[in-house]
């Protein structure tokens, strides 16, 4: 077992990989998150002595006490990304400065250390150096890469830990656009909010996630896909999905998306769109709209398409939308061309096959 030092990461290779017939095996279809490479990135935190043991490492099971704090008061927070294969064969990440800004504005809020952006860019791109074939080739496929920090103090008192955990795994993933894309439909969570003024809404920690599965529950019960959640002051305006951010396009070609204002995940794919959207020559409006509006409009044919988009699954169409007392179509309730041009556009410069002219690709290897 060699270990080679990268800039901060003591990279230690693990002495049993899973042989290069089953890993071929493994990435034929891998489910979302269930399939895991051989390695993680770990990196300690301990008050007074700061972030140290920077290590690549065979994966492997943490042991923690029964009384570790993340387990009782949820001071865990995480990112999502994907390296994405090259046409050359090489790797890129795609924004991986904007997902380490993203965690140390979710740690301000969680009252947790921040990870310096260099060393979580050092993660990610030795984690994909180490796991280099596990990235998937197929169309549309990616490893997709979990960061994440959680407070590893033993102790119940209710005050801000003195240890962290921070970890990186890495998980191929296949394309969410096998036999076409299909439209999903949204359920108007009534009974449940996502978020509250001066809430956790934009910070990516597990408590978020926890919080908003009974209304996803709810959503499958009604015969939906996903939930969409309604701002927790008025119950009026429109905030995004459990998991993802969501766009309005009108029949004026212009595009509009709730604005971040405190309550809403700021999606790196969201920011990225509105950019391609403007290179594209569409108009972006980053304002509030109601859900009445959005029924009204989708009813007169003022909007022509809805989509939510995020990492994981990139863009995904809304073909219909129903609540308690209503239910309405969007357009013909099939991906719209305005949908299916920004997608395009978006997984063009990230799997390389486009000039890169905003410099969002960070070439591994
Ligand atoms: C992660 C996340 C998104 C999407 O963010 P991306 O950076 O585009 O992946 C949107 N909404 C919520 C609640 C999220 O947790």
């Amino acid at each position: 077992m060699g270990n080679d030092k990268a800039a901060n990461f003591v990279i230690e290779r693990s002495e049993k990989p899973v042989s290069s017939d089953e890993r071929v095996a493994l990435l034929e279809n891998p489910a979302f998150g269930r399939i895991f490479t051989d390695h993680m990135a770990t990196i300690r935190y301990t008050e007074g002595r700061g972030w140290h043991e920077a290590k690549i490492q065979p994966r492997t099971a943490f042991e923690l006490a029964p009384q570790t704090r993340v387990l009782h008061y949820a001071q865990e927070i995480f990112e999502g990304m994907k390296a994405y294969r090259l046409p050359d064969g090489g790797a890129t990440l795609f924004r991986p400065e904007a997902n380490a800004r993203r965690l140390q504005n979710s740690a301000r809020r969680l009252a947790m250390p921040s990870l310096p952006e260099q060393l979580f860019l050092e993660s990610v791109r030795e984690l994909v150096r180490a796991d280099r074939d596990w990235i998937p080739t197929a169309e549309g496929s990616a490893l997709y890469l979990r960061p994440f920090m959680i407070a590893t103090e033993g102790a119940l008192g209710m005050n801000p830990s003195s240890e962290y955990l921070y970890c990186v795994l890495a998980s191929p993933v296949g394309s969410y656009f096998k036999g076409g894309s299909s439209a999903v439909t949204l359920w108007i969570s009534e009974n449940y909010t996502r978020a509250a003024p001066g809430g956790t809404g934009d910070a990516k920690c597990g408590g978020n996630y926890a919080a908003s599965l009974a209304a996803q529950a709810e959503a499958i019960r009604e015969g939906c896909d996903q939930v969409v959640f309604l701002d927790a002051v008025e119950r009026r305006w429109v905030e995004e999905l459990g998991v993802m951010n969501v766009f309005f396009v009108f029949d004026d070609d212009s595009i509009q998306t709730p604005p971040l204002t405190g309550t809403i995940l700021p999606g790196i794919t969201r920011d990225s769109l509105i950019v391609l959207a403007r290179d594209l020559g569409l108009t972006v409006r980053e304002e509030p709209y109601a859900i009445d509006q959005w029924q009204a409009d989708a009813q007169s044919g003022k909007l022509r398409e809805a989509f939510a988009c995020g990492t994981a699954a990139v863009v995904t169409s809304i073909g219909k939308v129903k609540g308690r007392q209503r239910a309405f179509e969007i357009g013909n309730a099939e991906t719209g061309p305005v949908t299916e041009r920004l997608k395009t556009a978006l997984l063009e410069v990230q799997q390389g096959r486009v000039e890169d002219r905003n410099s969002w690709l960070d070439r591994v290897f």
